[in-house]
C-alpha cells in the first residue's frame, strides 16, 4: 500500500520540498504498508521557518494568556474526538500496541487540557518589600522561539508535552518530528491550527537530523531547544548551544533498575518487571532494563518471570490480544540483536528469547522475542549501556545496600522502582536511589502529565524538568519589578 505525501506547515502555509524530495513512513509491524509520505526538506527550509516564527511570535507574546489557553483546550477537545482514529494510525507508524496508543493519545490530550487552563494560571509572586510604599512583583515572558526535536518512541506525547507549554508562555515554535513517525505529529499540528493557532507560532517541518535538526540548533536566531531523544545528538546539543549561552533541556536516555527485595509481593514484582520491560516493547527511555533481585528470592522471581513472559503474544499491534509490537525499525532491530549477542559473548546467561521473530505473523516486519538474561554483573555492556528493546538484565544482590548500590552503578539516573512491603525500606530508597522519578511497587514506566518529569546523571541536562507546571519555568523568563507609589 503506498501512502499519500503530506506536507509540512510554515506560516501556517503547506509546504513540500523545492526539489520534490520526499521520504517514507512505514509500518514496523508491515513494511509493504506505507502510511505516508513527508517532503525531506533543506536546511534553507529550516532557516525560513525560523524566520517566520520570528515574525509572529511578537503578536502571540501579547495575545492574552486565556485566549491562548483556549486554543490549546479546543486542541484538546479535537484530539480526543479523533481518539480511536489517532491511536489506531499511531500503531501503524510507530507500532506499539493498541492499548498502548490510546493511552498514549489520552495523555496528549490531558496535556493540552491541562496547559490550556494554565491559561488562567500563569502567575508570578507578589510580594512584601523592605522599603515603605513599595510593592515587588515577578512577571513571566517568553522567550521567544524554540527548536523542538523529538523522538519517535512516544510521537504524540512527547512533542505535546514540549508544544503545549510553550505555545501558553507566549513562544513560537519550530516543531521537528522524528522520521519514523511523522503523520501523527503531523496530526497534533493540524489540531491547533483547526482551533485557531496564527500562522507562523508553530511550525513544522520534516527531514534529517543532520540538515533540518542541525539548523534547528545551530541557528543564532533560535532563543531555546528542547530535545528528547539519545544521548549522542543530546551532547551535540549542548557543544552547539553551550557557545550560545541559550537555555536548553535535553531529556535522554536511561537504564533503568527495578529492585526486588524477599519481603515483595512476587507476582506482583513479576508483572510490573513484565509491564516496564516488554510494553512498549522495551522502547521507553523509563523501561525496565535491568531487574536487582536479593538472592533469597531470585529462582522464584526468575521462574515466574519466565513463565509470564513466554505467554507475550508478540505480534502487529492492530491485532487484539497480542501484547507487545515489532520494534520502530530495522538498524534499530540489528542493534538491539548486536546488544543480546555482546550478552551472550559476555558470559550472561540467556534465561529466555534472543532471536528475531520470523514465522508468517512476523516475517514481514522488525519482531523480536522478548529478552531475559540472568548472571549478568554490573560491569557488563548489557548492564550499563541503553539498549532500547525488549531485553531484561536480572542481576542478584546479597543485601538491600547492595542493591542500591547496583542500582546507582550506572551513568544514568531517570527512572527506578522497589518492590516491597516495607515502608522504611521503601523510603530509605526514596532516599537513595539516583533518579529523576522513583516508583513504590509500580512500574518504572508511567507518568502522569501534571507533575515534573526528568532525570539525575546523564539522562537529563538542564536545570529544569519538563511537565506540570515546572515546565513554565522553561518556557519563561522571570522579570522582577519595584513598584514605589
Ligand atoms: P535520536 O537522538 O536519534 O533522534 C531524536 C531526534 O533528534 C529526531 O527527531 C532526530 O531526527 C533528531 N536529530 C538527529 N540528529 C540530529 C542532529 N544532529 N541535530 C539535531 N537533531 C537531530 O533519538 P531517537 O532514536 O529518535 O529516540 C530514542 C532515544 O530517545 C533513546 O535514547 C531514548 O532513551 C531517548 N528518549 C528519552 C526520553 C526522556 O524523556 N528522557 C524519552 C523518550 C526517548
Amino acid at each position: 500500500m503506498s501512502g499519500s505525501l503530506y506536507p509540512c506547515i510554515i506560516g501556517g502555509e503547506k509546504i513540500v520540498s523545492a526539489d520534490g524530495k520526499v521520504f517514507k513512513d512505514i509500518n514496523p509491524a508491515d513494511t509493504g504498508d506505507i502510511v505516508a509520505e513527508f517532503p525531506l526538506l533543506s536546511r534553507q527550509d529550516a532557516v525560513r521557518a525560523i524566520d517566520v516564527a520570528r515574525e509572529a511570535q511578537a503578536k502571540w507574546a501579547v495575545t492574552p494568556v486565556p485566549e491562548r489557553g483556549r486554543i490549546l483546550v479546543k486542541a484538546a477537545q479535537i484530539l480526543e474526538g479523533e481518539a480511536d482514529e489517532l491511536a489506531r494510525l499511531l500503531t501503524r507508524e510507530e507500532g506499539k500496541t493498541l492499548a498502548e496508543s490510546r493511552a498514549e493519545v489520552a495523555r496528549a490530550v490531558s496535556i493540552f487540557r491541562f496547559y490550556g487552563v494554565m491559561g488562567y494560571r500563569l502567575r508570578g509572586e507578589f510580594t512584601p518589600s523592605a522599603e515603605p510604599n513599595t510593592h515587588i512583583f515577578t512577571l513571566r515572558e517568553p522567550l521567544g522561539v524554540v527548536s523542538i526535536i523529538t523522538p519517535w518512541n512516544f510521537p504524540i506525547a512527547i512533542p505535546s508535552w514540549k508544544i503545549a507549554p510553550a505555545l501558553i508562555c507566549g513562544n513560537a515554535v519550530v516543531f521537528k518530528p522524528a522520521s519514523y513517525t511523522p503523520l501523527i505529529a503531523y496530526r497534533i499540528v493540524d489540531a491547533l491550527q483547526r482551533s485557531g493557532l496564527p500562522p507562523g507560532i508553530l511550525n513544522f517541518i520534516t527531514g534529517p537530523g543532520s540538515t533540518v535538526g542541525s539548523e534547528l540548533i545551530s541557528s543564532p536566531k533560535i532563543d531555546a531547544i528542547s530535545f528528547t531523544g539519545s544521548l549522542e545528538v543530546g551532547e551535540e546539543i549542548k557543544r552547539a548551544a553551550g557557545a550560545r549561552n541559550i537555555r536548553i533541556q535535553l531529556e535522554l536516555g536511561g537504564k533503568n533498575p527495578a529492585v526486588v527485595l524477599d519481603d515483595a509481593d512476587i507476582d506482583r514484582a513479576v508483572e510490573m518487571v513484565v509491564r516496564g520491560a516488554f510494553g512498549l516493547t522495551g522502547q521507553a527511555c523509563t523501561a525496565t532494563s535491568r531487574a536487582i533481585v536479593l538472592d533469597s528470592i531470585a529462582g522464584e522471581f526468575e521462574k515466574k518471570l519466565v513463565e509470564r513472559v513466554k505467554r507475550i503474544k508478540v505480534g502487529n499491534g492492530l491485532v487484539e490480544g497480542v501484547e507487545m509490537g515489532p520494534v520502530v525499525g530495522e538498524k534499530e532491530m540489528n542493534k538491539i540483536l548486536d546488544y543480546i549477542q555482546v550478552g551472550v559473548n559476555e558470559g550472561a546467561k540467556l534465561l529466555l528469547g534472543g532471536k528475531r521473530l520470523t514465522g508468517p505473523e512476523h516475517s514481514k516486519g522488525y519482531f523480536v522475542e522478548p529478552t531475559i538474561f540472568t548472571d549478568v554483573n554490573p560491569d557488563m555492556r548489557i548492564a550499563q549501556e541503553e539498549i532500547f528493546g525488549p531485553v531484561l538484565a536480572i542481576m542478584r544482590a546479597h543485601s538491600f545496600d547492595e542493591a542500591i548500590e547496583l542500582a546507582n552503578k550506572i551513568e544514568y539516573g531517570l527512572s527506578a522502582s522497589i518492590f516491597t512491603r516495607s515502608l522504611p525500606r521503601a523510603f530509605e530508597f526514596i532516599n537513595r536511589v539516583q533518579a529523576g522519578v522513583v516508583k513504590i511497587n509500580k512500574p518504572t514506566t508511567g507518568l502522569e502529565p501534571h507533575v515534573p518529569f526528568g532525570g539525575y546523571k546523564k539522562s537529563s541536562f538542564g536545570m529544569m524538568r519538563e511537565q506540570g507546571e515546572t515546565a513554565l519555568d522553561f518556557y519563561t523568563k522571570i522579570k522582577t519589578v519595584y513598584l514605589g507609589y
